[in-house]
């Protein structure tokens, strides 16, 4: 699955989850505790002008020294108010029950026209209050509350009907009596109460980020003005006793009642979770705060809440679903990913509380949730898969494939058909199209490489990504070994295709290593992906483009070769080499006429190790240039010291091998005459030897490199000759000074007349070419007999000296100068044979 297609699927079921939730009210505590914040973030707009409370402090409770009040204290306090020529008058106190003296009084003053009383109506737990027996119904109106799961008061329980009865709030009968003189009147319809022309439309039981509550009636979100001055406030003294301004009074609705906390008529309102003294407010001062919502509503045209539709609210939670996904996606970085986190979410609190302003309701915590989740969700997903798949090709890495492989090796020990392998795949010459071609290029090619891969592949194994260049493919359930066989065949036939990349065209191949679980052993992933690798690079050795099945004893040649390839860049650095000189000797007259340098390394754990082990590697990584030219130069300055110490005639000699890396190096001629100058020595000095199937793997150049290095006067000779299978219409166009016979038709020259006759053809041959010969390997005194019998004119060998450290050799040459026949100690060299 795609990150794109995890960004959709998970943002739709973080939706989906939430709105479950939501559903069963999971969320509805929060999201009401963020309503309150918002309404909290609302500028005051002071008290309403219109409206004024008579409070009962407890001051007037201490001064009145009775409660109940009495009914003629009451209706004193209508009278004063009446007189101060209040417009509306609503007493929220009850009296239902008579609390004499002053009963006649005080019906007398509630029967005027602008006075409003209380009635509750109750609900299934607690029983009503009744009205006043006698008043008209216009003056009378119920002081419920609708009160939220916590506690508070959110919403303006305006009216409701029964089917029988019609029932006016307490708040609404004020309001009525207040505009009647503007004729707004009410009107009801099924999902709305018009006062006038304005419109009070009910709100549902999921009205915003309400779930299931009781919408009995009609009712409106209250839109509070103000926290704590609604309007201004007297005391019931100051009534009575005429302390106050009539212009208070006049032309207001006067709401009287409790104010005194120890009353507890109070109730919690969004301002109340900040208040630590008393966080209720009495009902009075809440029943005037829905008196100045109808007012403000119809003569201000304060707006009225609104609320999004449930499609709507569902939307706005998946789009932020959706961005939390693709900022996940997108940004890697987790200091730019957090600061676009907190961003996006201020951004949504800014939106909601812009719309709030405007009085708009719409979710903030379902869609900040829905953004986290849905963040968390692609995160994870991310992470596991950096974990499992590689970002470039898409396929399983290394790691899960190691957990594919240990899964097979479970199913292997108990199924019957238990045999799979395990192929791993290299991209021949990688390197050079990555560096040659861009690392665009190079990932572009991998990508191609990858879905050439699995459609030759399909459904018959997994492929996974293990490397650089390297992949591995797991066949299970495979019948017979050779099936695997095949399908690395046919995928080596499938690369040979090029890969068009760029509009440029790539030609690759592939090696292939095999291997085959073995139901006797017990396998560790690791170690069969491992033997596969192996098998690999022995398939790179054997010349890439073609496969191999391990073998058991693969591994450790495999793992000395790539140790050994380490060890050799080091020992360039520390200088773990040196030369030892094995001399060369006249045949003739027994003197010492020169000396091959040949090269020695000393590994600071593993001792000496051979050359014919390290050369082949120094050649296939490229390190025998460097270490070829510190060759030629300390045998150059070696042959130049002992030519001055021990001169004679012909001068002493030196032979240096060089391989065929070297050869091909274009400023070969330039360097070695670089070297000859540097060292003051004579072309004729120098001896190079060219094996004798370098010089025939390519003849023409061969042979014009040698031209070239015979304008020095260099010398030349092909060693170990009668091994490379030389044609002889070539060896007379080649411009060399010598032969060496290798050392194993000397060696069994006694033991065969084969061998014998081989040698002395090479020798005929040899002298018709005009070239003489060096002998190799001579070890005893017959087989150096036999050879000064057939003309042979130099001799190299353990039977004249191993090859010897600069001062044995120098040692060595010391002796043969003053006369003194001495046999060189033969502890002095160091036998790699
Ligand atoms: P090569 O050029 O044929 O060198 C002769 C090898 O035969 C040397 O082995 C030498 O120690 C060994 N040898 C000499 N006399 C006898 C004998 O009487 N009996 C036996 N059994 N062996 C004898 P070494 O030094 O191990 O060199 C092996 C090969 O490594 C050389 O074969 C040469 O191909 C390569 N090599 C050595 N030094 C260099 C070098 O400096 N540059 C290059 N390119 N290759 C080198
Ligand atoms: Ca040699
Ligand atoms: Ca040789």
């Amino acid at each position: 699955m795609s990150i794109k297609q995890t960004v959709i699927l998970a943002s739709m079921m973080m939706t989906g989850l939430l709105l479950g939730i939501r559903q069963l009210g999971g969320l509805q505590i929060l999201e009401l505790a963020a309503f309150d914040h918002l309404v909290r973030l609302q500028a005051d707009a002071g008290p309403d002008p219109r409206l004024l409370i008579v409070g009962i402090t407890e001051d007037d409770l201490q001064q009145q020294q009775q409660w109940p009040l009495s009914d003629l204290t009451l209706a004193q306090v209508l009278q004063k108010l009446q007189k101060a020529q209040a417009k509306v008058i609503g007493l929220d106190i009850y009296r239902n029950i008579p609390h004499p003296p002053g009963r006649e009084m005080l019906l007398k003053e509630l029967q005027k026209p602008n006075v409003v009383t209380i009635t509750n109506l109750g609900d299934a737990k607690t029983q009503g209050v009744a009205p006043i027996s006698g008043l008209p119904p216009e003056q009378i109106g119920f002081n419920d509350f609708v009160v939220d799961p916590d506690g508070v008061v959110r919403r303006n329980f305006i009216y409701a009907y029964d089917g029988e009865e019609k029932f006016y709030s307490f708040a609404l009968r004020l309001s009525l009596k207040y505009l009647a003189n503007r004729g707004v009147t009410l009107k009801v319809t099924p999902d709305a109460l018009y006062l006038g022309k304005t419109r009070f439309p009910a709100i549902s039981s999921d009205a915003g980020s309400y779930h299931n509550v009781d919408s009995t009636g009609y009712q409106v979100l209250i839109a509070y003005r103000s926290a704590e001055n609604v309007a201004q406030k007297i005391s019931l003294n100051d009534i009575l006793q005429d302390k106050f301004d009539p212009n208070l009074v006049k032309n207001k609705v006067v709401l009287i009642g409790t104010v005194a906390p120890s009353l507890k008529d109070l109730f919690f309102t969004p301002y109340s979770a900040t208040k630590s003294t008393s966080p209720g407010v009495s009902g009075v001062t809440l029943h005037t705060q829905l008196v100045s919502q109808i007012l403000s509503t119809i003569v201000d045209d304060r707006p009225l809440f609104w609320f999004w539709p449930e499609w709507a609210e569902i939307l706005w939670m998946w789009v932020w679903a959706l961005i939390g996904g693709i900022l996940v996606w997108r940004l890697q970085h987790p200091l730019a990913l957090g600061i676009a986190g907190i961003f996006s979410l201020t951004v949504l609190c800014g939106i909601c509380l812009s719309i709030f302003t405007q009085y708009g309701w719409i979710p903030l915590l379902p869609p900040a949730l829905t953004f986290l989740t849905t963040a968390v969700c692609v995160m994870a997903y991310k992470q596991w898969q950096i974990a499992l798949y590689d970002s470039l090709t898409r396929l399983p890495n290394r790691s899960l494939f190691l957990k594919y492989l240990q899964a097979a090796i479970n199913r292997s020990k108990l199924g019957r058909n238990n045999c799979f392998a395990l192929l791993f795949l290299d991209i021949d010459r990688f390197k050079v199209i990555n560096e040659s071609l861009t690392h665009y290029v190079g990932d572009q090619f991998l990508i191609n490489f990858s879905q050439r891969l699995s459609s030759c592949i399909g459904c018959k194994g997994i492929i996974a990504r293990v490397g650089g260049d390297e992949f591995a493919i797991l066949l299970e359930n495979i019948s017979e070994t050779s099936f695997a066989n095949s399908i690395a065949d046919q995928l080596q036939k499938q690369m040979t295709s090029p890969f068009k990349i760029n509009g440029q065209e790539i030609f690759t191949s592939i090696s292939i290593g095999i291997a085959f679980n073995q139901i006797q052993l017990e396998h560790q992933p690791e170690d069969m992906l491992r033997d596969a690798h192996t098998a690999m690079y022995l398939a790179k050795d054997l010349g890439k483009a073609r496969h191999e099945v391990f073998a058991v004893g693969m591994h450790t040649q495999v793992v000395r070769r790539f140790q050994l390839e380490t060890d050799l860049r080091r020992a360039i650095l520390q200088q773990e080499f040196f030369l030892y000189y094995q001399p060369i000797v006249s045949l003739e007259n027994h003197q010492i006429v020169g000396f091959e340098a040949l090269l020695r390394w000393k590994h600071p754990q593993n001792g000496f190790i051979s050359p014919v082990e390290f050369i082949p590697i120094a050649e296939e990584t490229g390190l025998i240039i460097p270490l070829g030219q510190w060759i030629l130069e300390a045998a150059c300055s070696q042959l130049s010291s002992w030519q001055s110490q021990f001169p004679q005639e012909p001068p002493l000699m030196m032979s240096v091998n060089i391989s065929g890396q070297q050869l091909s190096q274009p400023d070969l001629v330039e360097y070695i005459q670089k070297v000859l100058q540097k060292t003051g020595l004579d072309g004729t000095s120098l001896k190079l030897e060219i094996t004798e199937s370098v010089a025939m793997k390519n003849v023409e150049t061969a042979i014009t490199i040698m031209l070239q290095l015979r304008t020095l006067n260099i010398r030349l000779s092909i060693d170990d000759f009668g091994t490379g299978y030389s044609s002889l219409s070539y060896l007379h166009r080649f411009p060399v000074n010598t032969l060496k016979i290798d050392r194993s038709f000397v060696s069994r020259m006694g033991e065969t007349n084969e061998d014998a006759a081989i040698v002395r053809t090479i020798i005929m041959l040899s002298h018709t070419l005009g070239m003489n010969v060096i002998a190799e390997g001579v070890e005893t005194i017959t087989q150096q007999d036999q050879l000064q019998l057939l003309g042979c004119e130099y001799g190299q060998g353990y039977f004249y000296s191993q090859p010897l450290d600069s001062e044995a050799a120098t040692k060595l040459l010391k002796s043969q100068c003053t006369g003194k026949n001495e046999e060189p100690e033969m502890g002095d060299g160091v036998d790699f044979s």
